[in-house]
């Protein structure tokens, strides 16, 4: 069955030619122009990947975004016509999973779209569980308890996270982590990842600005503590 995507879009140009592209792919798509219009698509039709643009009518991205994280872990992917770092960082400490920045080309986002549902599905399942503290983490269920408790993860963090934990104790750049989760990495685009570290430490920490379990390696990066 076609997987569908929800694009959120006020310039009908724009909504018209990803439609194409994304429809040419393969894909189902549902749509909707203004933030408000989202939500209601969104609770209805459940898509698989919701495309969003930041800039909208009534309720904008980064609201919308907001909006979504706190009923859904749907994969989102933002898109902005604002180049400024401080956007994109914001758009992911909301919890997107990547964003594309605007004039992009059609097939950049259909690439997109394919690369975070990949992700977002997962691998196939290994049974592989890593067990830190009270911290586990499932690969086949892909799911992550601390102690009793699941813990809802986006499938950046879930990634982020695997990475670290399958790791312990090995210190990785900026550029190293968003090359593993997102399976490309940009240079200038590192500092994403202090945003997804930062929402990680809030979820699975029982004290986010003293971590125990994601340390930070000053000058270098991140690890996962080696002895929890
Ligand atoms: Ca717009």
């Amino acid at each position: 069955m076609a997987k569908k995507i929800l694009v959120v879009e006020d310039e009908k140009k724009l909504v018209a030619i990803l439609k194409g592209y994304l429809e040419q792919a393969g894909f189902h798509v549902v749509t909707a122009s203004d933030g408000e219009q989202a939500l209601a698509v969104f609770r209805h039709e459940k898509p698989a990947l919701v495309l969003l643009d930041l800039n909208l009518p009534k309720l904008d991205g980064l609201d919308v975004c907001r909006a979504l994280r706190k009923e859904s872990n749907v994969p989102i992917i933002m898109v902005t016509a604002r180049v400024e770092e401080a956007d994109r960082l914001i758009g992911l400490e909301l919890g997107a999973d990547d964003y594309i920045t605007k004039p992009f080309s059609p097939r950049e986002v259909v690439a997109r779209v394919r690369a975070v549902l990949r992700r977002a599905e997962g691998e196939p399942a290994r049974a592989e569980t890593f067990v830190a503290g009270e911290l586990t983490l499932d690969l086949a269920k892909h799911s992550v308890r601390l102690k009793d408790r699941e813990i809802e993860l986006t499938p950046t963090e879930f990634d982020l996270l695997t990475v670290l934990m399958q790791n312990p104790g090995r210190a990785f750049t900026r550029l190293q982590l968003l090359d593993r989760v997102q399976g490309e990495a940009f240079e200038g685009y590192e500092r994403t990842i202090d945003a997804h570290i930062k929402n990680l430490r809030q979820k699975i920490e029982r004290d986010p600005k003293n971590p125990r379990y994601i340390l930070t390696v000053f000058g270098v990066g991140y690890k996962f503590a080696e002895d929890v």
